[in-house]
């Protein structure tokens, strides 16, 4: 082997290392939060948070899959480049910036604890600018405004019912 071939050998090496510990990590965050699969990652997310959260996907190479993509199933922690987690407002056009997590950035953690930590403080920010936007956008006729009163004697700070 020559000298050329070797480091490129190693370099290869290095990145089917990466790229394992990557797919292993993304697998132990669904693992943690007990989904088989993305779908069911997706659905949990949006039965769980109070905004409905919907997750999205770039595989390597930079395609997109979203929430209602019919592949979501199908696809494994290995084909994925980075996640996000996106919302939308009801009864307005603001949505809060898609929040992404790109795997490159833990490729060389441990473990997957800090994957895992990110990913649930980008679901909380999410709820947290979900809210944000409802409170500036939801006002009822009490609160007399488009933003919301906290003290609305008649929605109680919770804001026009749709
Ligand atoms: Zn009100």
């Amino acid at each position: 082997m020559s000298p050329m071939s070797e480091i490129e050998y190693e370099r290869q090496q290095e990145e089917e290392w990466l790229g394992q510990t990557m797919a292993e990590h993304l697998q132990a965050l669904l693992d943690e939060r007990g989904d088989e699969d993305f779908a069911r990652l997706n659905r949990n997310l949006y039965k769980y948070t109070d905004c409905g959260a919907y997750l999205g996907i770039t595989l390597w190479g930079g395609e997109p899959v979203w929430s209602h993509d019919k592949r979501l199933p199908t696809i494994r922690p290995g084909d994925v480049q980075s996640i996000g987690v996106g919302t939308i407002v009801e009864g307005t056009d603001a949505a809060p910036e898609m929040e992404w997590l790109d795997l490159l950035t833990y490729a060389e953690d441990e473990d997957a604890s800090r994957l895992i930590e990110g990913f649930n403080a980008a679901v909380q920010r999410i709820e947290d600018a979900a809210q944000d936007i409802w409170n500036e956008t939801h006002g009822c006729d009490g609160c007399g405004s488009e933003v919301v009163d906290p003290n609305c004697p008649v929605c109680h700070g919770d804001g026009i019912i749709i």
